[in-house]
């Protein structure tokens, strides 16, 4: 199970682990806490602009979500529809319904029953500072986390990560692609996102899925945050992006504290 804020988070973040477990034959649950309503309307355009419908937006983010589960072979798509909260700092984020403005309580027993129908063996979600500080990323954490208290699961359970080394070839890449990294950007210069490479358990080859994971992330054409992926292609893609990192935060069957299976010590 994978619990992920928005439409398009599944692919970027899990899409080769969930095509790989999905090819292995293992049922596949992704759980997608809010409606995307804040994402890029037709043509680019940011909400608040004119032509920006958060309600079409939620529309056709979903119908790009259940095109990528599709593609990624995901064998139950849970959607929680609460609604997108955007960017630290928007006023989305206090709208009524918005995730980030709703009790972690009330998200987290709905979780907790989703938990109780599927038994999940694993369950994978964001770092407490939601990988890189959006509301609804945190919010996901925090609902993942109460409710797996709440259903008592003993399921092995995940933050998605970026080892610091891949987060420096990533920098190197942007700045030779031309990308703006800002005037004192260098390698290295975000401590606060992902981990030290020592403190990254899990490393998960996917490099058979790379192409799987590249048409789940085209479903998701209509956000602008998934151009520096697609305008790749898919074999330097491929080539970057073969291997899923997290790092294991709860654990109760002795599998080896570095391994390269979300389900080792389980089969
Ligand atoms: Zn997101």
């Amino acid at each position: 199970m994978a619990v992920h804020a928005h439409p398009d988070d599944e692919a970027s973040g899990t899409g080769g682990m969930l095509a790989r477990y999905a090819a292995e034959g293992i049922r596949t649950v992704l759980v997608t806490c809010t409606d995307g309503r804040c994402g890029d309307g037709p043509g680019g355009v940011k909400p608040g602009e004119p032509g920006h419908d958060p309600a079409a937006v939620a529309a056709a983010r979903r119908t790009e979500l259940e095109a990528s589960c599709a593609i990624l072979g995901v064998s139950d798509l849970e959607l929680l529809g609460y609604a997108d909260s955007g960017m630290v700092g928007w006023a989305t984020n206090e709208a009524p319904g918005s995730f980030w403005s709703t009790p972690v309580e009330e998200p987290a027993e709905r979780l907790a029953e989703l938990i109780d129908r599927y038994q999940p063996d694993v369950v994978v979600t964001y770092d407490p500072n939601g990988f890189y500080g959006h509301p609804d990323h945190i919010q996901a954490h925090r609902i993942t986390t109460a409710a797996l208290a709440r259903t008592g699961s003993t399921a092995k359970v995940y933050w998605t990560t970026i080892p610091h080394s891949t987060m420096a070839k990533f920098a190197e890449m942007a700045r030779e692609a031309g990308m703006d990294m800002g005037d004192d950007a260098a390698p290295g210069d975000f401590p606060e996102m992902g981990l030290p490479d020592d403190q990254v358990t899990t490393w998960v080859d996917v490099t058979a899925f790379a192409e799987k994971k590249f048409a789940a992330l085209g479903a998701h054409a209509s956000q602008e945050e998934t151009m520096p992926f697609l305008s790749m292609g898919v074999e330097a893609f491929a080539a970057v992006m073969g291997v899923e990192t997290f790092v294991r935060v709860d654990d109760s069957t002795n599998a080896a504290a570095r391994e390269d299976d979300l389900f080792a010590g389980l089969r």
